[in-house]
């Protein structure tokens, strides 16, 4: 144990920070610094904020966001296609849909995707209301925006098979993000396996 330098408060505070994703202990100590020494500009408001993101913030009952209001802002946005369903493992994925405009669609939150080694199996994940949801008249295509990794493709091969019916009825396109080299990306520094799948879903140009 290192010599304590602040009293408990202080400790207590360096050490839920140090929680926090992407801080450790070190950094975890410079920002509860920067805290203390901001404390009317910075750690007020953001005790505030902290305060009023737990009393208000939900999760959707429809998709699975989060959000200060329920439905969330997404599902009640009229502007939306209502057509297409973005599956998206987590909530950090469809905002980061989200910050790149990528698509004016609605989305539907897994909360994970299947993975034996960790014990989460379908039942784990909110799947039954996918399938629930894709079924809906106005649904014509379930976009599976799942991660590269083979967690995210066996819980996008899971789902497809679940979906296949719809499929072949021709009431339902399930389609899955494009495999490939980054933008600004040079051939040279990719793997094996990214190359070979920009290869393979090589488009006309
Ligand atoms: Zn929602």
């Amino acid at each position: 144990m290192p010599p304590i330098a602040a009293g408990p408060e202080i400790e207590r505070l360096i050490q839920l920070l140090a929680r926090l994703p992407g801080l450790g202990p070190r950094s975890a100590r410079r920002a509860a610094l920067f805290l203390i020494k901001k404390r009317e500009l910075i750690m007020a408001p953001l005790a505030a904020a902290l305060q009023t993101a737990i009393e208000k913030i939900e999760v959707c009952r429809i998709c699975g966001n989060i959000d200060t209001q329920n439905p969330c802002t997404v599902c009640t946005d009229p502007k939306r296609d209502g057509a297409a369903l973005v599956v998206v493992a987590d909530v950090a994925d469809l905002w980061a849909l989200e910050r790149a405009h990528a698509i004016n669609a609605r989305y539907h939150v897994l909360g994970g995707t299947l993975s034996p080694l960790d014990g989460i199996g379908p039942d784990d994940l909110s799947i039954d209301a996918l399938i629930k949801r894709a079924s809906a008249p106005e649904v014509t295509e379930v976009i599976l925006a799942l991660s590269a990794t083979v967690d995210g493709q066996s819980t996008a091969h899971y789902i497809t098979d679940l979906l296949h019916e719809a499929q072949e009825k021709g009431q339902l396109k399930v389609t899955r993000l494009a495999h490939g080299v980054p933008v600004g990306g040079e051939l040279d520094y990719l793997d094996e396996g990214t190359l070979a799948a920009a290869i393979r879903s090589r488009t006309p140009f």
